[in-house]
C-alpha cells in the first residue's frame, strides 16, 4: 500500500508541529513549511523522520502566491502527488479592540489567514481534483463563532472566512473525490499567545472553559488526523470544534 503524503503549512511549531508528528506516526510522509523559524522546522522534521516518515521542509510565506506554488512543486517533486493538505499556518495580532488595531496588523491577519488558505486550497483543488482523491483540513478557530470582542475581532472574522471556504470548497470538490473539513480549536497552549502579547493567556482562560483547562496541540492534531483518515471517508464540509466545550 502507498503511504499518504500530506503537506502541513506552519508545521514548524505548535499545532502544525504536533500534527506533522502525529501524521508521521499514523503512516504519512510529510512536507512541512515555516516562514521564519528554520531551527524549529528542522527539529520537527527530525522528529518526523525519527517516526519513520519521509519529510520535506521548505520556507514559504503562505500569503505569497509564488511561495505557495514553489512549496507544492517541491513537496510533490520529493514525495509524489499530495493526498492531504493541512492549512495550519496562521497569525493573530497584538491583542486589543479593533479601534486600536493598525491597518498593517489587519492586513497581515487577512493576508495569512484568508488569502493564504485560499492560495493553498486553490493549488490543492487543482492537483487533487485532477487526481480524483485527497483530503484538506483547514485550521479555523472557535473565535469564528465567538467574535473575540476586545481581543481580535479581525482574527475571528478571518477564521469565519475559513469556515465558509471549507463549506463551499467541500461542495465544489466532493464530486471530484476530494473531502474538505476544518477544525476549530479553542484556547490551545502554544506560543501564539506570546506573539499576541499575552504569554499567560492560555492558563488564565481555564476558569472560563467548561473542561477547565486549555487544550494541547496534540489534542487538535488528533482531530486533524481523524479528518484526514479513511475513518472520516463520509465526512466533508464540517467544522469540528476542539474547544473544551467553549
Ligand atoms: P504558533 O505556535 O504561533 O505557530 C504558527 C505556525 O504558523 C508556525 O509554524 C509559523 O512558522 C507558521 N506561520 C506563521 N505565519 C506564516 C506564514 N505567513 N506562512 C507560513 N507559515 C506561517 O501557532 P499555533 O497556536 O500552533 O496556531 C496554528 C493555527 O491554529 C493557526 O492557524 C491559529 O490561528 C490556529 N488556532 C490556534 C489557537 C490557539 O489557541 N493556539 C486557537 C485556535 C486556532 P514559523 O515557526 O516559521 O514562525
Amino acid at each position: 500500500m502507498t503511504r499518504p503524503r500530506t503537506l502541513v503549512t506552519g508545521g514548524s511549531r505548535g499545532i502544525g508541529a504536533a500534527t506533522a508528528l502525529r501524521l508521521a506516526h499514523d503512516g504519512h510522509d510529510i512536507a512541512l513549511s515555516y516562514v521564519s523559524d528554520k531551527d524549529a522546522a528542522e527539529r520537527t522534521a527530525d522528529a518526523v523522520r525519527d517516526a519513520g516518515a519521509r519529510c520535506v521542509v521548505a520556507r514559504a510565506d503562505t500569503s505569497r502566491e509564488a511561495d505557495v506554488e514553489r512549496l507544492f512543486d517541491l513537496a510533490q517533486a520529493e514525495l509524489g502527488a499530495l493526498t492531504g493538505l493541512v492549512n495550519n499556518a496562521g497569525v493573530t495580532a497584538p491583542l486589543g479592540p479593533l479601534a486600536d488595531t493598525s491597518t498593517d496588523d489587519l492586513r497581515r491577519v487577512v493576508d495569512v489567514n484568508v488569502l493564504g488558505v485560499l492560495l493553498c486550497c486553490r493549488r490543492a483543488a487543482r492537483d487533487m481534483g485532477a487526481a480524483g482523491e485527497g483530503a484538506i483540513v483547514n485550521v479555523s478557530s472557535a473565535a469564528a463563532t465567538l467574535g473575540s470582542p476586545g481581543d481580535y475581532v479581525h482574527y475571528a472574522a478571518s477564521k469565519a472566512a475559513v469556515d465558509t471556504i471549507t463549506l463551499g470548497l467541500a461542495k465544489e470538490l466532493g464530486p471530484l473525490g476530494v473531502r474538505v473539513n476544518a477544525v476549530a480549536p479553542g484556547i490551545i497552549d502554544t506560543e501564539i499567545h506570546a506573539a499576541s502579547g499575552d504569554p499567560g493567556r492560555a492558563a488564565a482562560a481555564a476558569p472560563g472553559i467548561p473542561l477547565r483547562r486549555p487544550g494541547t496541540a496534540e489534542e487538535v492534531a488528533a482531530a486533524i488526523a481523524w479528518l484526514l483518515s479513511p475513518s472520516a471517508a463520509y465526512t466533508t464540509g464540517t467544522v469540528l470544534r476542539v474547544a473544551g466545550g467553549r
